[in-house]
C-alpha cells in the first residue's frame, strides 16, 4: 500500500465534563510510526461499527478507566476504579468485527485489560491489595520513566530485538486469569503479564506499559512501527 494506513483510535471519556478527549502521544506515536490516526466515535451499533472498522486499516485500544467486572463474571472489588460503560459496549462491538475481519488491534493498558477480557480472561480489580508484589506498578509522573523490568517470550523478543525490557507502570488493574486464546509475551518479576498477544492474527498485540509517554524509547517507536507495518499489509 502506498497511501498511509489510517487507524481508528478509541476516544476517552471524562466522566467529570462528559466530554471526548484524547492523549496527543497516542496520535503522535502513530504519525510518527507513519500512519494518519483519527480519534473514532464512541459509537456501539454493530452496523456504525463494521461501517467504521470496514474502511480502516487498524485499532489502537487506549487507556482509561477500569473494564468492567461484570464482563468477567465477578462481584465489584471495593477498590475497583469508575467503570465506563459506554467505551465497554462500544470495545465489545469494535474488537468483535475487527477480530472477525483480522484487522490490526494494538492495546495499551486499559486496552490490553480489555483484550484480554475480551478474549474469555479475568483481572485483579485491585493489584495493591489482590496480588502480592514487591513492584509498584503505579507510579507518579513523570511517566518516560523506567520503573520495572519484564522479560519477553520469543515473539517480542524478536520484535523489539531485546529479551528483556525496562518499562514504565501505570495501572492498578492486571491480568488474573490469561484469556486461552492469549499468549503471555512480557512478565514482570513478580510474575505479573505486561503484553500479550492473538497468536494467529495478522497483529493483535498488546502492553500493560505506556509508549504513548515515553515516544522517545526505542521500544516504543518499534512497538508503534510494527503495528503501522501490520496496518499496511
Ligand atoms: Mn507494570
Amino acid at each position: 500500500m502506498s497511501e498511509r494506513p489510517i487507524i481508528g483510535v478509541v476516544p476517552l471519556w471524562d466522566s467529570e465534563k462528559s466530554s471526548l478527549w484524547m492523549l496527543p502521544g497516542y496520535m503522535d506515536g502513530l504519525i510518527e510510526a507513519g500512519a494518519v490516526p483519527v480519534m473514532l466515535p464512541m459509537a456501539s451499533d454493530d452496523s456504525a461499527m463494521r461501517s467504521i472498522i470496514d474502511r480502516l486499516d487498524g485499532f489502537l485500544l487506549t487507556g482509561g478507566q477500569d473494564v468492567s467486572y461484570l464482563l468477567y463474571g465477578e462481584p465489584r472489588h471495593e477498590k475497583c476504579g469508575e467503570i465506563c460503560d459506554m467505551r465497554d459496549k462500544m470495545e465489545l462491538a469494535l474488537a468483535k468485527r475487527a477480530l472477525e475481519a483480522d484487522k490490526p488491534l494494538f492495546g495499551i493498558c486499559r486496552g490490553l485489560q480489555f483484550l484480554n477480557v475480551f478474549c474469555g480472561g479475568t483481572l485483579y480489580q485491585d493489584l495493591p491489595s489482590e496480588f502480592d508484589s514487591s513492584i509498584g506498578h503505579d507510579m507518579v509522573a513523570p511517566y518516560d520513566r523506567a520503573v520495572h523490568s519484564v522479560e519477553l517470550n520469543s515473539y517480542l523478543a524478536k520484535l523489539l530485538g531485546a529479551d528483556k525490557l525496562e518499562v514504565n507502570s501505570l495501572h492498578h488493574q492486571g491480568i488474573k486469569a490469561l484469556a486461552p486464546s492469549l499468549e503471555a509475551c512480557a512478565k514482570a518479576s513478580d510474575g505479573l503479564i505486561e503484553a500479550v498477544r492473538a497468536p494467529g492474527c495478522n497483529f493483535v498485540v498488546a502492553v500493560q506499559w505506556h509508549p504513548e509517554f515515553a515516544l522517545e524509547w526505542d521500544s516504543s517507536k518499534k512497538l508503534f512501527l510494527a503495528f503501522v507495518k501490520a496496518c499496511s499489509q
